[in-house]
This record gives C-alpha cells, sequence and structure tokens, in this order.
C-alpha cells in the first residue's frame, strides 16, 4: 500500500557520509607552507590558479590561510598563474 511512499522517504533521507577529511598539512606535522613548493601548493589551486575551497581539500583554516599567503606569493613570483586569463 503504501510501499512507494516508504521508498522515497529513504531515497530522500539518504545522504551520502562524509568522509572526514584531515589537514594535510596538519598531518605531515608542517607549520609553514613554503610558496616555492609548487609541487604541494599545485594540488590546491586550480588549473586557472583558483585557490581550491576548503571544503573541498579538507585543509583546516589555518593552513588554508598559509596557503592562500603561500599561493599568492607564488604568483608574485611567477611561479603560480594568476587568476582570469
Ligand atoms: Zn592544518
Amino acid at each position: 500500500m503504501s510501499e512507494v511512499k516508504t521508498e522515497e522517504k529513504v531515497q530522500k533521507k539518504y545522504r551520502k557520509p562524509s568522509k572526514k577529511k584531515v589537514c594535510a598539512f596538519c598531518v605531515a606535522g608542517e607549520k609553514t607552507i613554503d610558496y616555492k613548493d609548487i609541487a604541494k601548493i599545485r594540488k590546491y589551486v586550480t588549473e586557472k590558479g583558483k585557490i581550491l575551497p576548503r571544503r573541498q581539500t579538507g585543509v583546516c583554516s589555518h593552513h588554508q590561510r598559509e596557503l592562500a599567503t603561500a599561493i599568492k606569493r607564488a604568483r608574485n613570483m611567477a611561479l603560480l598563474p594568476y587568476l582570469g586569463d
């Protein structure tokens, strides 16, 4: 009778279990991020040079700040592309 309704409910209720991401820099025990370490920084920047949001990378707020500074510095040194070309 109400089987269809129940199924709908279950589907609506279902959510992807969010994997707990741990900040890679915290795991590595790094307090500062070197802007010269492009190989590392590249992972947190899109091809266009955008800084990836924390939700996607799982970087903690402290390291996200460090990362943003490092990326800006790297851009300044022409190691990374600037946004909007
Ligand atoms: Zn961290």
